[in-house]
């Protein structure tokens, strides 16, 4: 079985075919499957945007099944922003460095203790003839007052993990991989796909 990974970051595509190896014959990212598309991702929760994107590639790529996945940080202090706008929280043309600054901004008067907030992502399986897979998972952690560490992308620098004591951007990519929202999507869709979903 032939599945098209609607992606091309090749961090996810990595950890993606690390985690679901095995289930599928052959596991392409959209430049490997020849496909060139911008799905527009403007539903108002996390599932919605990656079962929109699965069924964007689904219909055009020549393949048994399509992954998807949509991810962002939920701040509680800011009723769940950034969201589904966390690529483009400071505006259209997606840097990181602005949106980081736009929401160290906002929180500036928030004390510790009410800075909790997590990384969400839906993943959405698409496969010919079987019902749509949605899987979700979650990282809990704290904002920093300021950027720390180099490694990693978006809010990696300002997302402070309780599990390692440290941001995400100060730890390794298997450290982030082990305990990520991605990851345990992932491992919840595996699941569904073990119990014969
Ligand atoms: P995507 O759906 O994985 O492309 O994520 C959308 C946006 O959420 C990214 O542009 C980042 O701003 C943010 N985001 C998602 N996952 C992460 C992560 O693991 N670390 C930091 N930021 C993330």
């Amino acid at each position: 079985m032939k599945l098209v990974i609607a992606s091309d970051n090749k961090n996810k595509i990595r950890e993606i075919k690390q985690i679901l190896h095995g289930f599928f014959d052959e596991m392409l990212s959209m430049r490997e499957a020849g496909i060139d598309m911008d799905i527009v991702e403007d539903g108002s929760t996390f599932s919605e945007n990656a079962l929109k994107k699965a069924e964007g590639i689904f219909r055009i790529a020549n393949a048994d099944a399509v992954l998807a996945d949509d991810s962002g940080l939920v701040v509680d202090a800011l009723n769940g922003a950034p969201g589904v706008y966390s690529a483009r929280f400071a505006g259209e043309g997606h840097n990181d460095e602005a949106n980081n600054k736009k929401l160290l901004k906002l929180m500036e008067n928030v004390p510790q203790n009410l800075r909790t907030c997590r990384f969400e992502t839906a993943v959405a399986l698409l496969r010919k003839g079987k019902p749509p897979l949605i899987a979700t998972g979650t990282c809990e952690g704290r904002l920093l007052f300021e950027p720390k560490g180099n490694n990693g992308f978006g809010y990696d620098p300002i997302f402070y993990t309780e599990t390692y004591k440290m941001s995400f951007a100060q730890c390794t990519a298997e450290q982030k991989n082990a305990v990520s929202h991605r990851g345990n999507a992932l491992k919840a869709l595996r699941k569904m796909l073990e119990d014969g979903q």
